[in-house]
């Protein structure tokens, strides 16, 4: 088994199996999930990406693809996460379950999930970066690394006690590439100083930059007015060197087609168009929007079941269309059945598993002054 990762051998674009379609909520949509995987690997990709925490991913990505396509013809990786456990057993045993739901026999990627600095305590305490070492030796897992949410000095810290690491999975996106929270740049850098080939998650910040603001959609067209707004994200990072795949979180056959109109025989972006993403990030960089991108860490552990995303997503709507009695309704919606902005008890639960660091309390507690 070799131990080099050829950075070329994946193709550009790795399907993120985080945001399957659904029939209705928490039930994905087995048909349509087989669908898109039949025309991701016809046009010649095969990276899946999966993790313990997606729920009813593991078990969809069985029924979809690994009960009806060769395990030759695709890669899958899944990831172990310290934050859901409650032991270091339980922990451990995640790589057994995630096997038994997939059926695959084997992850070709296997990460250690969303390391920052709190949740590394606890991956050390449990031993974790020796069990995947200990799962590759026996064949568990072809290749491992893992994915990341903090300072490019913590990365450099982490890829320095284990150099053994074969990739890191990193948050880099157009908007977040100079942010200081995410520093984007800052932890491409250190990965490539490290020679690791990185997987590129949230190209399109959890589809916020599919429709970004007309400030921005206007740079763009002026470009390339076909080309779509997810299209300028996803190659933006597909451009930089060193890129096994980028992760797109696609939810139905049309995101898909979209991806693989310009992934499918991928160019990178000309001088032009970089110029065009450099007044992008220009805009991005004066945004007051909450930087949220649905991922829904944050809501797992809530003692007041507050849809921390989903009134992020009215707030930004709110500041960004000026439409109050909109977003009034759409709060009232997003609310129906759990706690308002207002019933924050302020344990920091949210704050703890968000991997975008965003003030949640402070947002939550300005958000209940303008809509309870
Ligand atoms: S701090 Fe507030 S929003 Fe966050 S988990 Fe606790 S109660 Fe929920
Ligand atoms: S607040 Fe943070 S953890 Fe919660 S959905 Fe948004 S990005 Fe994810």
């Amino acid at each position: 088994m070799t131990n080099e990762i050829n950075v070329k051998g994946t193709g550009k674009l790795g399907f993120g199996l985080m945001r399957l379609p659904q029939l209705e909520k928490d039930v994905i949509d087995i048909e349509q999930t087989a669908k898109m995987v039949d025309l991701y690997l016809e046009s010649g990709l095969n990276y899946f990406d999966t993790a313990f925490v997606y729920k009813g991913s593991e078990d969809a990505i069985r029924q979809a693809l690994v009960e009806r396509h060769d395990r030759s013809t695709y890669t899958l990786a899944s990831k172990i996460n310290a934050g859901v456990a409650r032991s270091e057993e339980e922990c451990k045993d995640q790589l057994r379950i995630s096997l038994e739901r997939t059926g695959a026999g084997y992850f070709d990627y296997y990460l250690v999930h969303a390391v920052n600095k709190d949740n590394l305590v606890k991956y050390n305490e449990y031993g974790i970066w020796d069990f995947v070492k200990q799962k590759k030796e026996e064949g568990l897992i072809r290749h491992w690394g893992f994915s990341f949410h903090d300072t490019p000095e913590l990365l450099d810290q982490i890829l320095t006690e284990h150099p053994d690491a074969e990739f890191v999975q990193l948050q880099i996106n157009y908007a977040d590439w100079e942010k200081p929270k995410i520093q984007s740049r800052g932890c491409y850098e250190v990965a490539r100083k490290h020679g690791k080939p990185i997987v590129v998650m949230e190209p399109v910040k959890g589809g916020n930059l599919a429709n970004p603001p007309e400030k921005v959609t206007k740079i763009f067209d002026e470009v390339n007015p076909n080309a779509s707004y997810a299209s300028w994200a996803i190659r933006f990072v597909a451009s930089l060197d060193g890129i096994l795949t980028v992760l797109s979180g696609m939810s139905n056959i049309e995101q898909m087609q979209d991806n693989l109109s310009y992934m499918g025989n991928f160019q990178p972006l000309n001088e032009e168009e970089k110029a065009a993403i450099r007044k992008a990030q220009e805009i991005y960089g004066l945004s007051k929007a909450i930087p949220c991108t649905s991922c829904h860490y944050c809501t797992e552990g809530c003692p007041k079941q507050i849809a921390i995303p989903d009134i992020f997503k009215v707030m930004n709507e709110r500041m960004s269309t000026g439409q109050l009695e909109k977003a009034d309704a759409a709060y009232a919606a997003v609310t129906a059945e759990g706690g308002k902005a207002s019933d924050c008890v302020k344990c920091r639960q949210c704050e703890k598993a968000c991997p975008q660091h965003i003030d949640i309390i402070k947002q939550l507690e300005k958000i209940a002054t303008v809509l309870g």
